[in-house]
This record gives structure tokens, sequence and C-alpha cells, in this order.
């Protein structure tokens, strides 16, 4: 095996020579699951279900069939159950296979199969399928890429369940040999992903899934190089195929030629090289040459993923996305459940602080079972605090859930969307209402729980002196920012150049934002995907920022992008930034300027298979 950043312990001596060469490499492009490099063999793992059985059933039959399906769910809950305690690689995991246990269990999901099995008088493998069908098809078509992922979790769901009607066997083995192999799949289910043990995987590949889809969170938790929605690997490779696998790139190329293979060796040993350095400064302070010191935080949408923030040096969490605990089901969280989940990453973060924001649910972000109304302009209806504000029994069980967790740890809340002082004042008395409810109950909680707003709408960006005056601390989401401040469509792939956080519209708003922080004595942070760019994180420095908030797997790179510029730097650069007329200028100006000094961070070297043309699976003439 080659490094694949995981270090170089247990490196498994396999014959990388080129199969053949009148073998004609393939170059597939998928997207960059988890970061690494890997070459080695392939092990293609059939992960698709077989076709289902369609029987129809009498109508006396029909409850047998019922019962029959509740034994199913309840024998795949208890397997799924079982995979998830004996998890080796942790937390992360062991959280994701417990949501699957709760899906498995879905009331949803089990009321449509079994008024199918009764109404259409069909098997419980056909009812199941139709209903799984009709579920992850409406998923799919959610514009919200996470939303959208999680078809492909019923579709697993639903496979777990069929799997036990037709007795299928569902753990994916291995060849008996020590030999590490490259996983090649449609798609891996975090059962199957949590069932291949991390010491005879190097690499993953899958056909279907995103960034944010669990075999691609699984595979970063446990530092597997993965490239997922590789569309087509599964009829270009066969088992045994020499792999080489860009989990930086998202790439995966078949049958390399030697020339490839060396290129790609020399990737992986400088890749692991970086890493390693980085890792083993893991532990020092964001601190620029200067000596000026940056909190760096960590954006985490599962509570799991808070000890993998740590473990990446993060300074605690600036961004705890809780809306995705509303998502995938039939009923809202309870205040019990919301406050043992709130509970346990406080615990797991102290003495570090957390920042939890409130749900931002709506526009693009849909939770059918709450029925939010869509209208003709999603991203400008109710979602977020306006959702809350709107239904007040909803967001009161939400804070009265945050105030209980403030007990636990250092907590501060941030409400998401706020466009005006008098929303976010609104918001205020519904905390004060929940922390008297809680009060009443003679429960514990913190003295004082600091609560401060996003500033993501540029009318909040405009009265951020104002806001400043009554927040504790105010957080910039760039993303939503950059949407709604220059009117493009964050959700649309085609109009992605439009947004440009580049743009001097964007640093104005985010310089008055700061310069309202400065006047009144209140910390102004990041957390958009600004904050993870070393070239952005650079403007944001010379505006002013100090705390930033990202995708914890980022950290270690941008202290070392921090630690190569001082603040005076930075400061002249972001004053000639404001003064330019386009965003093109300020790319190009920064791009310029200090592409070359992060040039092995932003991994300027050229790619290992740089002159391969690109394919969509189609082979390429060795000529
Ligand atoms: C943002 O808008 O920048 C942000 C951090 O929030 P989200 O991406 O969840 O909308
Ligand atoms: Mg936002």
């Amino acid at each position: 095996m080659l490094d694949s950043g995981r270090g170089s312990e247990g490196v498994n001596e396999q014959d990388n020579s080129p199969q053949s060469s009148k073998v004609a490499p393939v170059l597939l492009d998928g997207i960059a699951g988890s970061p690494g490099l890997a070459i080695g063999r392939a092990l293609v793992i059939e992960t698709r279900r077989p076709g289902v059985v369609h029987r129809r059933v009498a109508k006396h039959q029909a409850e047998d069939e019922v019962q029959r399906y509740r034994i199913a769910v309840e024998s795949a809950a208890s397997e799924l159950q079982d995979v998830a305690s004996r998890a080796s690689g942790g937390a992360v995991e062991s959280s994701i296979l417990q949501a699957y246990v709760l899906m498995v269990q879905d009331q949803t999901l089990g009321q449509d199969v079994e008024r199918r099995i009764q109404l259409d008088l069909v098997c419980a493998e056909w009812a199941l399928d139709m209903a799984v069908e009709q579920m992850a098809s409406q998923l799919a078509l959610a514009p919200d890429p996470y939303l959208a992922e999680r078809s492909h979790d019923v579709q697993f769901v639903g496979d777990r369940i069929l799997a036990v009607l037709s007795g299928r066997k569902t753990r994916v083995s291995l060849p008996e040999s020590d030999e590490l192999w490259v996983i090649v799949a449609h798609d891996l289910s975090p059962a199957e992903t949590a069932s291949l043990s991390r010491d005879r995987v190097m690499a993953l590949v899958t056909e279907v899934g995103t960034r944010t889809s669990h075999t691609a969170i699984v595979a970063r938790a446990l530092e597997i190089p993965a490239v997922v929605g590789t569309a087509g690997i599964l009829q270009h490779v066969a088992n045994n195929d020499l792999v080489v696998v860009d989990g930086l790139r998202g790439r995966v190329v078949l049958s390399p030629t030697g020339d490839l293979i060396d290129r790609a060796k020399l990737r992986a040993e400088r890749y692991s090289a970086l890493t390693r350095e980085l890792r083993e400064l893991r532990d020092r302070p964001a601190t620029t040459r200067c000596g000026t010191h940056i909190h760096l935080r960590a954006n985490i949408e599962l509570p799991a993923e808070a000890d993998v923030a740590l473990a990446h040096g993060a300074e605690g969490i600036g961004l705890y996305r809780t809306e995705f605990l509303y998502v995938d089901r039939s009923e809202p969280p309870s205040e019990e459940e919301q406050y043992v989940t709130y509970r346990h990453v406080l615990e797991a973060v102290a003495p570090l602080p957390v920042t939890l924001r409130t749900f931002d649910i709506g526009g693009d972000k849909i939770v059918p079972s709450l029925h939010v109304p869509q209208g003709a302009n999603p991203a400008l209806g109710l979602r977020a605090v306006r959702l809350g504000l709107a239904r007040p029994e909803l967001f009161l069980t939400q804070l009265r859930a945050l105030v209980r967790a403030s007990a636990h740890g250092r907590l501060q809340i941030m409400i998401p969307m706020i466009s005006s002082v008098a929303e976010f004042r609104a918001t205020l008395r519904l905390l004060a209402q929940a922390v008297d409810e809680i009060d009443a109950r003679n429960l514990s909680r913190a003295a004082f729980i600091p609560c401060g707003c996003m500033v993501e709408v540029p009318s909040a960006a405009i009265m951020a002196n104002e806001l400043a005056l009554e927040a504790a601390f105010l957080s910039i989401g760039t993303n939503d920012l950059v949407q709604y401040s220059l009117a493009v469509d964050r959700s649309r792939p085609e109009l992605v150049g439009l947004g440009s956080s580049f743009d001097p519209a964007v640093l104005r708003l985010i310089r008055r934002t700061v310069r309202a922080g400065e006047r009144h004595h209140r910390p102004v942070l990041v957390c958009g995907a600004m904050a993870s760019d070393p070239l952005t994180v650079l403007l944001l420095l010379g505006l002013g920022i100090r705390e930033l908030s990202m995708e914890g797997s980022a950290i270690p790179e941008l202290k070392e992008a921090i630690s190569r510029i001082s603040i005076w730097e930075a400061e002249q650069l972001a004053d000639d930034a404001l003064a330019c007329s386009t965003a093109e200028e300020v790319e190009r100006m920064v791009t310029e300027s200090y592409a070359p000094y992060f040039a092995d961070l932003l991994d300027g070297e050229p790619a290992f298979e740089a002159g391969l043309p690109r394919s969509s699976g189609r082979s390429l003439d060795p000529s």
C-alpha cells in the first residue's frame, strides 16, 4: 500500500506494478469524500439488493404479513444495534448507526408499508420496496444536498429490512489474508462501513454519495481516503485491478501506467509528510507570524463529530447546526431528547465553548414533518428564526433544552437568519421565557447564557451596530451573506461562479460588522466557508476577524497558513481589496500575491494524473 495519510505503520507490501502496459488507463471523476491517496488492489463489493419478490396476498393473510414485517423491523433494528455497539472506530459511526436504528423503526415508513399490505394486498417485501422508492425519490428532489443525500439512507434502511425478510446476509466480509484493499461498491451503509476493519481497508470508492453522505462522514472519521459519487466505476473495475484513489481531488484512476503510479506515489508521500507534520503541531495555538492569536473552532452537524473536531485541534465548537436533529423523522425531537444530545456535546467539549445554533429549518433545509409552506422563494420565506417565532412552541422546546444543557458546559446560543433588531428582541424574550420555565421546574442551568446573532442577511450587517448592543456576539455566516447580498441562490450549482466571497460588497458588509463589534466590545467571528480557505482567511484577518469556525479537518492546515502571515500584511491586503470594484480584481490580487505562499497547502503542485485526458469512465488510448 502507498501511504494514504494514515501514517506508514501497517503498510502492506503489494505488487504495484502496472497490470499490463496494453491496458489503457481510465480516469473517473468523483467527489472528494475523505482526504488522502492510496494505490492498491480493488475488492468489489456487491451491496445492491437483488430483485424484490412480488407476491400478492389474500385479504385474510394481510395481518400475518404485517406481523412478518414488524418482526423483520425489530430484527433489523437489533442487528444494527449490535453493529453499533461493536463499531470499532468510535463515536461517529456509533451515532450514525444509532440514527439508523431509529430510522428502521420510523413510523412514517412503517405505516406506509402496513397500509400498502392491507389495501394493495401485496407481500411485505413488495410493499416495503414501493414505500422506500416513494420516500427516497421525494427526498432526492430536495434542493438541500444534505436532505437529498438522505434518500440513500432510506434505501439502506429498506435494504436492511428486506435482507431480514428474505434471510439474506448483510455483513460485508473480506478475504482471509492480511492484505489491505481498495473497497469499491455501489454504496456502503454506515453498518457496512463499520463492519469493515480499518486495518484491512486502504481506501473506499463508491458509485453514489456526496460529501455529506454517511460513507464520506465515516471515512473522514476513520481517516480512510474516499472518493464517492464515482458514477459508473463498477462497469470498469474488477476484483484485483490496480486502482489509484485520490481522495483529495475526488479522482480514481484504473489500470494506471507505471509513470502514473510513480507520480501518484510522490504525491501520496508529500501529502502524508504534510499531514504528519501538521498533526504533530495539532496542539500549537493558531498564531500569526507577528504573534496574534486566532481562535479556530469547528462546525459540526452530528453530535459525534465533536470528538473529531477536538482531535483536529479545534478550540471548541463555533457552529453546531442543530437542524440536523430534525430531519428524517416524523416528529420533531422532544425537549428531553434534545437536552440529552446537547448535554453530550457540551460535556465532550468542556471546558471549551460550544456555540449551538437554534434550528435553521426552512428555505432549502426542508423538514417535511413540520409542513413549512415553501412559497415561490423559499430562501426568502419562513426560515430559521422566522419559523421559530411563527411556531413559538417548537422554538420554546428547543430553547428549554438548551437552557437545561447549559448546566453541563460552556454554552453559547446563536440565532440564525436575523434580519432585524425586532426579530432578535423577540427571540430574547422567548429565551427569557424558557429560562423562567426551567427555573419554575427547579432544574439547574448556567447563571448566564450568552446569546448571539448570526449576520447572514445584509440588513443585519447594516444594523450591526444596533444588534451588537443587544447580542453577546456576532457570527457572520458568509455562505448566506454572499447569497443574500449578491442575490445568488447558493443551492444552484450553475450560479456558483456568481456568488464570490471576494466580492467587495461582501467584504464591506463584513468590515462594517467587525467595526460594530469593536465599538461595543463584542466578539465577531466568521463561520461560513470563507473561514476555511487560507486566501479568504487572509482577507478576514485583515478586516479584523480574530475568531473562525470551520470544518474540523481544515484546522491543521489553517493553523499553518496563519503562522505564515502577519496581521500587518493582511490589513494591507484587506485595505486594497476594499478599494477594488469587482470580485475578479480582488481574487486576482489576493491570488497573485499570496497563493505562492500557500502553494503546498492549496495543493498547488501538479496533479499526478496531469496530462491524462478526463474521461467519464471511457477507456483512454494509451498513445
Ligand atoms: C452560513 O450561512 O454561512 C452558515 C454558516 O450557515 P449555513 O451554511 O448552515 O446556512
Ligand atoms: Mg446560513
